[in-house]
This record gives structure tokens, sequence and C-alpha cells, in this order.
């Protein structure tokens, strides 16, 4: 498919495309061109000689159409949504109304579009948006998404409830109206997909071209729902992804970078060294501060960056420990040590607050740190401490969402701190807004019902408790015994591995990464 390279360009409708798939993105175009998931669906559809798909994105208060054809998102036979993060629940149900959709699946006759979701959220816990949706992409959907097509296309002419079951027989495709445990699918290879910008586009919050390197990630840090998610690491070869970069050196774009951990790619310096030898700048979605190396930060500092993000996410070693992610301060040193080298002055440190076992002095810890960190390299130094959210499928998804009570005075702790020295900030999320997120990802079907009468999150707050609903009942610490929402999902690991995490968490225990030939969890058995 030839890319388009001017903003917003329409793209004709293919002829013999026959199911329009409306592909959206629960969030502003610029956003949505960001994410490039995308990027890669849309390319993936289009080339279906049967689809002709067009994109879609929030749009304030106007009438939803397609930035291709300006097609109403109602005349499309199906439409797919891109799931991500949660506060986005509230997008989905502001752009089927203004897409003049019904929101509850129930409600939808053989004449509406089947609506689908498919991201990281829709991955990990489906329930809470199981009344909205017809069916759920569980994993991948460069592997899910070709037979699912084919199903749609095959079952055209069938009343609406015999094709849903149709679809909940699909691989990795999970229909709330036929429930039944459902296994995620994985790509195996990456090389037979190559991902990068289809669309290239001023209007994108990373205004670069995109390129995956590597996916899934072995590090095993407990808190996070992108590790666990996309689990296996699995790289791009050199080779391919040098033939993605020259054919993206005639758009004259930053290369983006996109990967869980992209200094984790091995061979990061010769990549770094080809980009730049192109005479392209880079920028990465991310980096470790124990595998940054001397060339990464120096073509990133070529490539204009001035200041470098670092993710302690901890202060003490303590909780070091508990949350695995395996970086010494050592590590830290010497990764703002790659940046001053570099000429990079300026550091912003990602920190969390209300994790599993941590107390007041494991905040005073990330305080004493980063005046450490902020003596040694002299620049600005920016904290961004948000509140931990727990999320399924990690070993933290037994763990409460702390009170208030205690974040605010976490919070507090490192105000008052860091107040007196100069050329420190501090950046965090508002409390309320965390604990949303926190009820939202852990959420059950009855939170559904909710999700669908609620365009905001203020308004969601609202009709929480006008429901008789118990914040407290969402927040807290769940037993390992109790069954959970998502469980019904295989995601490739049992739940026994994801209680012997949460119990070395407890007992302070490391737990190596991903290695070649390891069969601990069950994933490299399944993909
Ligand atoms: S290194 Fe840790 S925090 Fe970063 S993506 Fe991997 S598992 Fe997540
Ligand atoms: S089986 Fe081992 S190598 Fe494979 S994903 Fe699980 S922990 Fe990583």
């Amino acid at each position: 498919m030839e890319i388009l390279t001017t903003n917003h360009q329409p793209l004709t409708t293919k002829p013999g495309g026959r199911i329009k798939f409306a592909l959206a993105y629960p969030n502003f175009y610029r956003v949505g061109m960001s994410n490039l998931g995308i990027h890669i669906i849309y390319e993936l559809l289009n080339a279906n000689k049967n689809i002709s798909c067009e994109r879609f994105f929030l749009s304030e208060g106007k009438e939803l159409l397609s930035v291709e054809t300006h097609t109403p998102l109602n005349k499309f036979q199906v439409v797919g949504f891109a799931v991500s993060f949660e506060p986005d629940y509230f997008n989905v149900v502001k752009m089927l109304t203004l897409g003049k959709i019904k929101i509850r699946a129930s409600e939808r006759t053989d004449f509406d579009p089947i609506i689908i979701a498919g991201g990281c959220c829709a991955t990990f816990n489906p329930a809470p948006l199981a009344e909205i949706f017809d069916a759920f992409v569980i994993g991948e959907g460069e592997v899910i998404l070709p037979p699912l097509m084919n199903e749609i296309i095959s079952s055209e002419n069938l009343p609406r409830l015999e094709r849903l079951k149709k679809l909940s027989q699909v691989a990795g495709v999970y229909v709330p109206a036929f429930p039944k445990k459902v296994s995620r699918q994985w790509v195996k290879n990456l090389d037979d997909f190559p991902a990068h910008s289809t669309i290239v586009t001023d209007d994108a919050e990373f205004n670069m071209y995109l390129i995956e390197t590597a996916r899934g990630c072995g590090r095993h840090c407990r808190f996070c729902m992108a590790g666990y998610c996309f689990r296996k690491p699995r790289n791009r070869s050199l080779d391919v992804l040098k033939k993605e970069i020259l054919d993206a050196k005639k758009f004259g774009k930053k290369i983006g970078l996109m990967g869980a951990a992209i200094s984790d790619y091995p061979q990061i310096d010769e990549l770094c060294k080809f980009i730049l030898g192109e005479k392209l700048q880079m920028s990465v979605a991310s980096f470790r501060a124990d595998s940054v190396t001397e060339e990464l930060v120096k073509s990133l500092a070529a490539g204009g960056l001035k200041t470098l993000t670092i993710a302690p996410e901890v202060g003490s070693e303590k909780m070091r420990r508990v949350i695995n992610k395996g970086l010494t301060e050592e590590n830290i040193f010497a990764a703002v040590e790659l940046g001053l080298k570099a000429g990079i002055k300026n550091f912003r440190l990602y920190f969390m607050v209300g994790l599993p076992f941590e107390n007041f002095s494991d905040v005073e810890e990330i305080a004493r740190l980063s005046l450490r960190i902020k003596k040694f390299c002299g620049g600005r130094l920016t904290l961004s401490v948000n509140p931990f959210v727990p999320k399924p499928f990690t070993p933290f998804q037994w763990a409460a969402f702390a009170e208030k009570k205690y974040l605010e005075s976490a919070l507090k702790i490192l105000r008052g701190s860091l107040k007196s020295t100069g050329g420190v900030e501090i950046i965090s999320e508002s409390i309320r807004s965390a604990q949303v997120q926190a009820i939202l990802s852990r959420g059950d079907e009855k939170i559904s019902e909710i999700i669908l009468q609620s365009e905001t999150a203020q308004d969601f707050r609202k009709n929480f408790k006008a429901a008789g609903l118990d914040e407290k009942f969402y927040l807290r610490e769940r037993s390992l015994e109790e069954n959970l929402p998502w469980d019904f999902l295989d995601q490739g690991f049992d739940k026994k591995y994801l209680i012997d995490e949460f119990n070395r968490a407890k007992n302070l225990k490391s737990t190596p990464p991903c290695f070649d030939g390891c069969k601990r969890c069950g994933v490299c058995e399944v993909i």
C-alpha cells in the first residue's frame, strides 16, 4: 500500500472492498497517529482486497466522520477500536454516541455494525467493556484479524447472534455473548510483519517516522503491564530494520524507534550508527539505565534531545527488590554520566508511590536519590511521580491501590524534601484520576454499565456513586484465592506463576530476566 505523505490526505476507497472497516482510536488525531498499532492494523486491513479500512479519531462535539472519505461511523459494517489506556474508555462511549451507534451491544441489530476492541486493555481485562463491545481481540492483531475478518466476511448474511457465535470460534477472539476460555495469540516472528509508519504526518505527538525494533520485554518488572502483556522478547532482525530505515529516508523525518526497552535490542549500537550514517536523526520510546550505551545516548543527543529520561521507579534498595526492575544506583548514575558526556544536562526521573510493601521511609529515599542526582548533574531535574495503579495479569494484580491519605502524605514528603533545592520540579497525576484508572483497570462487568453512561471521568464518578457501588471494593487488596474478572483468559502463564512472583516481591527476592531455553512462565511453549 502506498504511504500517505500529507496530513489527512483522503484515501480513495478501494474498489471491491466489500467490508467497510472503521479503525477508531479513542483519542485525538495527534495522539492516535503516534500509536504504531494504528499504522500496523491500517496497513494490514487495507492489504486485504475485500476490506477497505478508514480511520476515525475523537472529535469534540462534532459529527464523527472518517478521515479518508468523510463517511459517518454508522455506515461501516465493522468498527474496531484500539484501546490501550483506561481513561480512553470514556472516549469510546463519546465516539459511539457521536457516531450514532447504539452503545449497548445487546441492543444492536442485524443492521448495526459489529464493534470490536483490541489493544492492551482489551487483552488483559475485557470485563469493564463487555456491555459495549461485541467482540475482543485477545493478543496481537496481526495474527487474529485475518481469520477474524474472513469469518466476518463469510458470515455476512447470518443473523447477528449466529454471526457473533461464529466469531467466538476464531482463536484469540472473545465474544461476551458466548463466553468461553480464550487463549491470547502471539506473533512468532516479527520479521513477518514489518511495523512502521504507514501514514506520514506532521500532525502527531511524535512527529517522527516510527519503526518497531522489538516487542515484549524479558525483564519481569512486577508492576509493568507492557512487560506482561507482550512478555517474550522478540527482536526484529537488523537487516529488516535497515531496510525500513532506508525506506523512511525519503520522508526526511526523525526515526522514532519503538519497543518496550530499546536499549535491550542486541545490536543497538550498530542500529544507531546506521541511522546516523544515513544522515537521519533518531529518538527512542524508552531505554533502560542498565543497558543504555554511549552510542545510543550520543545518537539521541545528535537528534536534538535536551532532557534524558530515566525511570528508577523507586528510591530504596528494598523497593528495588520488590519491583524487580533490576536497576542499581550505579546503573542510574552511569546513565546520568553518559547523558552529561553527550552534552545533555537536564534529566527527567520517573517514580511511583503507593507500591505494595512501600512505606514513608522508602518515599524519603526517592527524595534522597533525586537530590544526589541533582547535585551530580547540575542541570534541571524533573520528577514525574505518579500513584501506582495495579494491573491485571501482573504479580501486583492483588495489591491495593494505596489510600488517598497515604498518597497525599507521600507527595508532601517529596515536595517538602525538595522544595529548597532550585532547579527541581515535581509533576504528578491527580490522585482522583489515578483512582478512576485503578477502578477501571481491575473492574468487573458491573462497572461496564457505569462506563456506558459516562463520557468523562467526572460522569463516571457521579454515576458510580449513584449506582451505590463502593470505591473501596474496587481499590482494595484482593485475596490470592479470589476469582478475578480476567481469570478466564489464558495469557500463556498460569496464576501460580504470578502468585510465586508476588511472594518473591514480599520476600524481597529478585527474578532473573528471560533467557534462551527458559521455560519458567510457560509463554515460550505457546509462542
Ligand atoms: S524493563 Fe521493566 S518497566 Fe521497562 S518495559 Fe520491561 S518490564 Fe516494563
Ligand atoms: S518462558 Fe522464560 S523466557 Fe519465555 S517468556 Fe517466560 S520467563 Fe521469559
